[in-house]
C-alpha cells in the first residue's frame, strides 16, 4: 500500500483529502506543519506528498526546496493563489504538480495517481529512490554530491572519500589511506585518518541522519558501503 503524506493546516481540507485517498486505497499520514512533515518524511516510507503552500511555521515552497536536497519524492502543491502557480511547477521549486484551491478531492486523487504513474515509470521504482547513485564524484570540480547535495569538504576529506569510492566494500587500512591521501604520510600520525573520517561522517549525517555509509573495521580500517 502506498503511503501519502498530507501537509495541510486546515483540518476540513485535510479530512476531505484523506477520506478520498483512503477510499482509493492509499495509506495516509497527516501533518499540519512543516516541522511535522520533515519528521514524517524521515520516519515513514512516503510515496508522495500533498503539500499546502501556506503553512503555519513555513512556506510550502521552502519545505519543498529542503526536501529536494535529499529526496526525489513526488510533491503536489495545494495553492490558494493563482499567481503562485508559475513558481510551483518551475524548476526553482521542484514540485511535480499543483492543485489551485478550491479543488475537488476526487480530482486531486486523480492527480496523485497520475503523478505516481509518471514518476515511478521514470525511476523504475518508487519516487523515493534517487536516479543518481547516492554518492557521486565530480573529480574536475573536486566535489562530492551526496543524495544530490554538494558536500563542503576539506582537501583531505575529499581525497579520503575519493579513495573509498574507488572500490565500495573494500577495506582500506589507515596506513593505506595515509599513503594514498597524504603527500608525506610519515609527517602525520595515524589518528589523522580517524579525525578526518569523523568529520566526513558528520557532514554526511547532516544530509542523511539515517544512513551510515562509512563502515569501521576495528583494528583494521574503513570501507564504503557497497549497496544502498
Ligand atoms: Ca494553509
Amino acid at each position: 500500500m502506498q503511503r501519502i503524506l498530507i501537509v495541510e493546516d486546515e483540518p476540513a481540507i485535510a479530512d476531505n483529502i484523506a477520506y478520498v485517498l483512503e477510499t482509493e486505497g492509499f495509506e495516509v499520514v497527516r501533518c499540519a506543519t512543516g516541522g511535522e512533515a520533515s519528521e514524517a518524511l524521515a520516519a515513514d516510507n512516503i510515496a508522495l506528498i500533498v503539500l499546502d503552500v501556506g503553512l503555519p511555521d513555513c512556506s510550502g515552497f521552502d519545505l519543498c526546496k529542503e526536501i529536494r536536497k535529499t529526496s526525489a519524492v513526488p510533491i503536489i502543491f495545494l495553492t490558494a493563489r493563482s499567481d503562485e502557480i508559475d513558481r510551483v511547477v518551475g524548476l526553482e521549486i521542484g514540485g511535480d504538480d499543483y492543485m489551485p484551491k478550491p479543488f475537488s478531492p476526487r480530482e486531486l486523487a486523480a492527480r496523485v495517481k497520475a503523478v505516481l504513474r509518471r514518476t515511478q515509470s521514470e525511476t523504475g521504482s518508487t519516487g523515493e529512490s534517487p536516479a543518481q547513485p547516492p554518492l557521486a564524484l565530480d573529480p574536475h570540480k573536486m566535489i562530492v554530491h551526496y543524495f544530490g547535495t554538494p558536500l563542503d569538504l576539506s582537501r583531505y576529506e575529499f581525497r579520503i572519500l575519493e579513495v573509498l569510492m574507488r572500490r565500495p566494500g573494500w577495506v582500506y587500512s589507515r596506513d593505506k589511506l595515509m599513503e594514498l591521501v597524504w603527500e608525506s604520510p610519515e609527517a602525520s600520525m595515524d589518528r589523522t585518518v580517524d579525525t578526518h573520517i569523523k568529520t566526513i561522517r558528520a557532514k554526511l549525517r547532516e544530509v542523511r541522519p539515517d544512513i551510515e555509509p562509512i563502515k569501521t573495521h576495528r583494528g583494521v580500517g574503513y570501507s564504503l558501503r557497497d549497496s544502498w
